[in-house]
């Protein structure tokens, strides 16, 4: 095992230089303090002793030799917009940044696929498909999250529930090990029973099980048509049961996102942005893409009835392409808006199936209430992952806050499981999730867990301390 790690030296800062170049590292005082925490600095703000750019495979190879000799943990950092407090140094050691490493190759017309370095950008990967007449349709909120994040969390995003998640377009994987052996997990293959499927273990392991140097992702025809429903309801309840009813409808929808009024508020009074309907308690957005004018008008009636039917005060609908993007522009800007409007926030990732969401939802506010927590559930309501964001106010304490959210915390969880839910639906386990895993999966899926680490790390010398402890 690897603790205690080993403290960096001049001699150990010297090599790193060499192996890549002087000005593309930086260390200890020097490192800026945006390196020391993602999205999520309640999940920890620790220093780096070592920051490094790195531009190629043959640089981390060589970077992770070393570190493997010398005992020094290295966390790979993408665009750093994670919510997990997964991008950070939580043992020291070295950061070592992809983002230089942004080449996006050509598409292959005859694969469809398309192949991008992990340092390009989401919104790069999603323009470069669209240049070539395709379409890559995961579409989390964080367009500038660099694409080897976006795999390594499995991110998940609006678009989840016709298309999928970026593990469903994943076609093979190039990483480098821990000891810096180079390996390609699967090829450009549509199927493969090869051996353990490593590639989507890989897909999601938040950095500890190896680093992604190159990613190969599906492609698919670009839908023509799209429109974005707005339904308000005059309650939480009626909303939350509108999300079985789409879905049973005979065409598939592209997202269901769900949203309280008292968050709409908040969006327009922070980011003075706001929907053209603001009646009821709470609302859905539902949008919907087609391969044709008439398949999208048919999806498009047969919701708006159901809609009407089930108790819905309007339908909105937002059929040119400026109307659905100022939709979906509040939309988008609910994680500002609450940071805007709190002193800090707790990320509740829950998962639920979906006939439970209306059951979720009310109980959520329950536990938040009683332990005197100001919540807003919102989000990805289409696959039943509810953020349940915990938002601090100003008379709080820090002790009163981290009381009050970690027994928040444990009830949401708890409620979680028995709805037959799960802990983190598309932000991952990092090091913010952690004290909760053990409970949550039990003894054995954590000794499961380390054995997989151990088999990739085995001196856990990478991202140590996330996902997985070790050390207690
Ligand atoms: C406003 C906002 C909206 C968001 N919306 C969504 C959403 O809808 N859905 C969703 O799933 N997430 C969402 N996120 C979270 C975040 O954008 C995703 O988790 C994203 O995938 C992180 O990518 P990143 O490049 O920022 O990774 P980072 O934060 O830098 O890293 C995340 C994890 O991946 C590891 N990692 C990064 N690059 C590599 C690599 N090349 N090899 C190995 N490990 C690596 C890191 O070590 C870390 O554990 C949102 C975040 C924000 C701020």
């Amino acid at each position: 095992m690897a603790f205690p790690y080993k403290k960096m030296t001049e001699a150990d800062f010297e090599r790193i230089r060499e192996i890549t170049a002087p000005e593309r590292v930086t260390v200890g005082a020097d490192i800026p303090e945006d390196y020391f925490h993602d999205e999520m600095p309640e999940y920890g703000v620790f220093p780096p002793e070592l920051y490094v750019e790195v531009l190629n495979k043959e640089e981390i190879s060589a970077i992770m030799a070393y570190a493997y000799g010398e005992n020094i943990p290295v966390t790979c950092r993408g665009a750093g917009t994670g919510l997990a407090g997964g991008a950070t140094c939580k043992y020291g050691g070295i950061m070592l940044s992809v983002m230089r490493m942004n080449r996006i190759d050509p598409i292959d017309f005859k694969n469809q696929t398309i192949t991008a370095q992990p340092g390009a950008l989401l919104q790069d990967v999603q323009a470069a498909a669209a240049a070539g007449g395709l379409f890559y349709p995961p579409d989390p909120g964080e367009k500038t999250a660099s694409i080897g994040g976006n795999v390594s969390t499995n991110a998940g995003g609006m678009k989840a529930v016709r298309y999928g998640l970026t593990r469903d377009f994943v076609r093979c994987v190039e990483a480098v090990l821990p000891d810096g052996s180079i390996m390609e997990f699967s090829s450009n293959v549509v199927k493969n029973t090869t051996g353990y499927d490593v590639k989507d273990l890989v897909i999601g392991s938040e950095g500890t099980l190896c680093i992604l140097t190159s990613v190969t992702l599906k492609l698919l025809p670009r839908p023509n048509f799209s429109a974005t429903l707005v339904m308000p309801f005059p309650s939480v309840e009626e909303c939350a049961d509108m999300v079985p009813k789409i879905l049973a409808l005979p065409y598939v929808p592209t997202a269901i996102e769900f949203l309280e009024q008292e968050l709409l508020e908040i969006v327009e009074r922070t980011m003075e942005k706001s929907l053209p309907v603001k009646d009821g308690e709470a609302l859905l957005i539902v949008m919907y893409d087609a391969a044709t004018r008439d398949e999208l008008d048919q999806s498009v009636h047969m919701a708006a009835r159901e809609a009407l039917r089930s108790g819905a005060l309007d339908c909105y609908v937002a059929d040119t392409a400026e109307r659905a993007a100022a939709v979906w522009a509040v939309r988008g800007s609910i994680l500002e808006a609450m940071k805007l409007d709190s002193v800090s926030q707790e990320e509740c990732d829950v998962v639920v199936p979906r006939s439970q969401i209306a059951a979720y939802v009310k109980q959520a506010k329950g536990i938040a209430q009683k332990h005197g927590l100001r919540v807003e559930p919102c989000g990805h309501c289409g696959d039943g992952n509810i953020h349940t964001e915990l938002l601090r106010g100003p008379e709080q304490s820090d002790e009163e806050w981290h009381t009050a959210t970690r027994a928040a915390l444990t009830e949401l969880y708890a409620l979680a499981k028995s709805l037959g839910g799960q802990m983190s639906g598309e932000h991952g386990t990092g090091n913010g999730r952690l004290d909760y895993l053990k409970d949550f999966v039990g003894e054995r899926m954590i000794s499961l867990y380390k054995a997989i680490k151990l088999a990739f790390d085995d001196k856990l010398i990478l991202n140590p301390g996330k996902v997985i402890e070790f050390n207690n």
